[in-house]
């Protein structure tokens, strides 16, 4: 069966203003059966979201999102695991523990995406080929990265508020709804990422958001 992944989500237990409850219901609403709330540098959101997979009916892919010496890096286990921050060293303990590993938007230097060095690490299991947050230059980079490395294209929300959870997805062929079934699904490449934008009132949203948060700080 053909499902939908939103696999790059934050939530209140990093820089995102919806909690993982409100994600779950929300992707339900918009028919996306597997979200991964990749909060920074914690797999709190993920495992505290998992807890109401039975009643909202959205299955959770642990995740973060890993602010590592050489930019952002998305890990998918299958449980919360602890890693390093050395990019070299992440990438050894992930696939030690059977997680999937794959560069964030890895073009938009900005949010510190890791760049050319997309071509130097080559043991991804997947790139997000698509982030709905990213410039159309740097996912286009992606693209081409993804294509030459021969890997599977991710494409996902990036969403820090409610509204843009799901604009962007991945149709993921599997047998079965687990995180086992989905974790094989991208390792074999049975996915196919749908680029989205966020609509222009959820990109207002977005900005005041990042607005009110700059203020807190
Ligand atoms: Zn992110």
């Amino acid at each position: 069966m053909l499902i939908r992944a939103d696999l790059h989500i934050h939530s209140t237990y990093s820089d995102g203003k919806a909690s993982p409850l409100e994600i779950l219901s929300t992707a339900r609403e918009k028919g996306i059966l597997v979200v991964s709330i990749t909060d920074h540098d914690t797999f709190a959101g993920s495992m505290y979201a998992k807890r109401y997979t039975a009643s909202t009916g959205v299955l959770v892919v642990p995740g973060v999102e890993v602010r590592t010496d050489q930019g952002d890096i998305l890990v998918y286990c299958s449980g919360e695991i602890d890693l390093p921050r050395r990019l070299d060293s992440l990438i050894e303990k992930a696939h030690r523990e059977n997680c999937l590993v794959a560069p964030a938007h890895p073009f938009d230097l900005l949010r510190l995406g890791i760049g050319d060095l997309v071509y130097e690490y080559k043991d991804w299991d997947a790139i997000e080929v698509w982030n709905s947050s990213a410039t159309k230059k740097a996912n286009y980079k992606a693209m081409e990265a993804a294509r030459i490395l021969n890997k599977p294209g991710l494409s996902n929300s990036d969403a820090h508020i409610v509204d843009e959870v799901g604009v962007a997805f991945n149709l993921l062929d599997v047998s079965e709804l687990s995180v086992e079934s989905i974790l094989e699904a991208i390792r074999k490449g049975r996915t196919r990422p749908v680029y989205g934008k966020a609509p222009f009132r959820a990109r207002i949203n977005r900005m005041l958001w990042s607005i009110e948060k700059t203020i807190r700080k």
